[in-house]
């Protein structure tokens, strides 16, 4: 079995970007994992036009998720929950 994915194999999967599912098909934690993924990106993406997230916040958030690698969805999670927890 191949190592497991790590966070950025996990978005860019669900982004469309990684092709390469040999691994999911034999670990279902990395599955698992791609599908809670998917949901929480259509989860985002219904939640946006509700949500009106504040400009600072956003790019705080912006700004410490683009130092790795973040798809648009990932951010926009993150501003949703520190609109939800803050
Ligand atoms: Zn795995």
């Amino acid at each position: 079995m191949n190592e497991h994915w790590n966070e950025e194999s996990v978005a860019r999967y669900v982004d469309g970007e990684e092709h390469d599912d040999r691994h999911l098909h034999e670990c279902p934690a990395c599955s698992n994992r791609v599908i809670a993924a998917m949901r929480m990106k259509r989860a985002v993406r219904d939640a946006m036009p509700r949500f009106e997230v504040p400009q600072s916040p956003r790019d705080r958030v912006a700004g410490r998720v683009h130092s790795r690698r973040a798809s648009w969805w990932m951010v926009a999670a993150a501003a949703v929950a520190v609109r939800i927890v803050g």
